[in-house]
């Protein structure tokens, strides 16, 4: 008899850069792979369009010199010489004006606050880096975290503005862990002598990540099947494996029969879709606990630049509160313009979610001449907006003990969505990772499953 592991059919949900990730891990077993993606294209957040002579994301993406996971991948797909390396400067808007903020001077000289208060703050940064233990803060939210060690104006001038631009009315209850994480990982991104940080992005774009890694899956036989939106999963009526019904754009229905799938989606959704396989109570629980914030990204391309600055964090209120000039990072002539991207973190009860796009586009522009004088609607040459229901998961106290794990009770059913990392935020480098994590662990069931068969008598 073989040893070989029979072939098994795998349903991937959601194209994102996960998706994609465990579908490319899972197909070099041999496996067979289909990705089902709801959209047109691939990509999830990282989705792109042509843009001038270029290509861009929707939604502003850059990288960290850390972000290891996905620089070997890169070096992997043959493109590591497309991520080029930059020192951008950053700024913070408070009381109707702009502070450079890149390096510990440009802190030591912010006057909004008291010298005492910079010094306390700037040593918050320095003592995160320190802690071994993250779960020593488990219990401690954020903003206690920031208050004690950076002081009550420092808190209400930088730091509770931050934390509410995340996580608007949930600000209050952010877990330690997540800032201290911050910290931590934006530290390693500095330059040892200057303090100032280094960022990565692709020329042509983290689109040529995504459309690298679907050639290569369709390269290895693997299928991706887009605008396939997963309406339900359920037991296979033959007994083993299980069912997965896709709804189509002409509203047709379509199902999968598969041995074994990875849902890549947010664990509300995975709750959703999965509801024919009558989760015990606690697992359900889990799932339907995870709370998100939406996001409202959206994207100008203007006649002029706007600061020297790549990265604006608005403290004080305006409808968006975070300004990335995006051709401060990369040259603007690639794009035909200079790009611009206004982002607002929000909850989705909130009015601005479900107004119109060229409503959010008018408060967005107005909050921008706040912000700019000189700029003007007339600088606009084309502007786009991405809504992203699930853009940010809410890393509350004693997360660890909350968060749903990559394996579910159901056998071969994995779930890989981003609120399953932690301590570390969500990000690129993460979805790369749990990419890799959630096609070992399925390919462990995979081969305990078929020895199993194997040895039964
Ligand atoms: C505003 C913002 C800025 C960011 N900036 C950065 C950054 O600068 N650097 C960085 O590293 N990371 C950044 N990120 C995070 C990064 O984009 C994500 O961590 C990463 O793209 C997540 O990939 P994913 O595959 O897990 O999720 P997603 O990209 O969300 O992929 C999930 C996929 O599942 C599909 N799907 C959902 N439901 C269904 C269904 N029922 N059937 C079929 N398909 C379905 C979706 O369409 C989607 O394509 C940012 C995110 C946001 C929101």
């Amino acid at each position: 008899m073989s040893d070989q592991p029979s072939k098994k059919q795998i349903a991937i949900i959601g194209a994102g850069l996960t998706g994609l990730v465990t579908a490319y891990a899972l197909l070099s077993t041999g496996h067979t792979v289909v990705v089902l993606e709801s959209a047109l294209q691939p990509g999830g957040m990282i989705s792109s369009f042509p843009m001038g002579k270029d290509r861009i994301e929707y939604i502003y993406h850059h990288v960290f010199t850390h972000d290891q996971e996905l620089i070997r991948l890169l070096a992997e797909l043959g493109l590591q010489n497309r991520l080029k390396w930059y020192k951008p400067r950053d700024a913070l808007y408070t009381g109707r004006r702009l502070y450079p903020f890149s390096t510990p001077l440009d802190l030591l000289r912010f006057t909004p606050i008291p010298l005492h208060q910079r010094l306390r703050t700037g040593l918050t940064v320095l003592k995160a880096a320190k802690v071994q233990d993250w779960k020593q803060l488990e219990k401690e939210t954020a903003a206690q975290w920031l208050l004690r060690n950076s002081g009550r104006e420092a808190y209400e001038r930088i730091w509770r503005p931050l934390l509410r631009a995340k996580f608007d009315k949930d600000a209050e209850e952010v877990s330690a862990v997540w800032i201290w994480n911050k910290f931590k990982l934006r530290g390693h991104s500095r330059d040892k002598d200057a303090g100032s940080e280094k960022l990565g992005y692709m020329d042509g774009s983290f689109g040529l990540l995504i459309d690298t890694l679907t050639s290569r899956i369709c390269q290895m036989g693997g299928r991706l099947l887009t605008g396939h939106t997963v309406m339900n999963i359920s037991n296979s009526e033959q007994g083993q494996g299980y069912r997965v019904s896709c709804i189509l754009e002409n509203c047709q229905t379509v199902n999968f029969a598969c041995d074994a799938l990875v849902a890549t989606v947010s664990g509300r959704q995975f709750a959703g879709m999965s509801t024919s396989l009558n989760w015990p109570d606690t697992y359900s629980r889990k799932l339907n606990h995870l709370q998100y914030k939406g996001d409202l990204c959206l994207i100008l391309r203007l006649r002029q630049p706007l600061s020297p600055y790549y990265w604006t964090t608005v403290c004080d209120d305006l409808p968006f509160v975070v300004v990335i000039e995006h051709t401060n990072l990369v040259s603007s002539e690639r794009y035909g313009g200079h790009v611009v991207y206004l982002s607002r973190y929000l909850d989705i009860t909130d009015p601005l979610w479900s107004e119109p796009d060229g409503a959010v586009f008018r408060q967005f522009v107005q909050g921008l001449n706040r912000l700019f004088p000189h700029f003007s609607t007339a600088d606009v040459i084309d502007w786009r907006l991405k809504r992203t229901h699930y853009a940010q998961p809410v890393i509350v106290r004693a997360y660890s003990g909350q968060m749903p794990g990559i394996d579910t009770p159901a056998p071969l059913i994995k779930l890989a969505g981003m609120a399953q990392i932690y301590p570390e935020d969500r990000g690129m480098n993460y979805a790369v990772r749990l990419g890799y994590d959630a096609a070992d662990a399925l390919r462990r069931d995979l081969d305990t499953t078929s020895r199993d068969c194997r040895t039964a008598p």
